[in-house]
């Protein structure tokens, strides 16, 4: 099977579907979470990813929209942008938001918004992190999202954690190992093209990759949704 593996959409339509047809036929989409918050579409975000075989988790953006957790944690703009999703999106997308698991497994994988320390809030962004995480990793590969930075951790060389590049890939060899795909919808690691990954479990490997999407697109849609003028800006910058 060929999976495409998506992180943290945040409602940017324009780099959801260029990263679709970048990735070309796959069998199946997994989303590790927060599909909503910050971007102006969140409605046909869902609707696009539904259209798919999908297994998707919840983000602290998917459940601050849902009124499952309260917006106290996020910064003053997150939480204009998660107010402001709250009340663009139809009851019945709020449902399914709220349908939501923290975290699943699927074969040899698990998937989690943060951690599997914390699977809303932690920020998987260092060997201790990590070290943490892999305490709780009950499969041999675990897909992580929420920094929005391309990572990866082995278990057995945790301090060689290091930022993913285009193109590069991770064998599923007996190595246990977790990993961020990086974010569709708003990257931060200086990079604005839209970042994912594809599993192939039959070649054995997890490639990632990023593809250019119409940023000034979204920026429109944003400005004329009266969405906060720096979460504008940040797309063309990817930080
Ligand atoms: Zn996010």
């Amino acid at each position: 099977m060929r999976i495409l593996i998506v992180a943290d959409v945040h409602a940017n339509l324009a780099a959801l579907d260029a990263v679709i047809a970048d990735a070309g036929t796959v069998d199946a989409v997994w989303c590790l979470g927060d599909v909503v918050g910050y971007g102006p579409q969140p409605v046909e975000c869902i609707d696009r990813l539904r259209e798919f075989d999908l297994v998707a988790i919840a983000g602290n953006h998917d459940l601050a929209a849902a009124g499952a957790v309260g917006v106290e944690m996020f910064n003053p703009l997150a939480r204009e942008a998660a107010l402001w999703t709250k009340q663009t999106l139809p009851e019945s997308y709020l449902d399914y938001l709220r349908t939501l698991p923290p975290s699943t497994v699927v074969g040899d994988f698990t998937l989690v918004h943060g951690s599997l320390k914390d699977p809303v809030w932690d920020y998987l962004v260092s060997s201790d992190a990590a070290r943490t995480h892999f305490r709780g990793q009950s499969t041999r590969y675990s897909l992580v999202g929420h920094s929005h930075l391309p990572l990866g951790f082995a278990d057995d060389a945790l301090d060689d954690g290091s930022a993913i590049a285009d193109g590069d890939r991770l064998p599923l060899g007996e190595d246990r190992w977790v990993a961020n795909p990086g974010s569709v919808g708003q990257p931060r690691d200086g990079d604005p093209r839209a970042a994912y990954a594809v599993l192939d479990d039959e070649v054995g490997v997890l490639t990632f990759h990023r593809v250019a999407y119409h940023i000034e697109l979204t920026q429109a849609l944003m400005r004329e949704a009266g969405l906060p003028q720096p979460l504008v800006d940040r797309l063309a910058r990817g930080r």
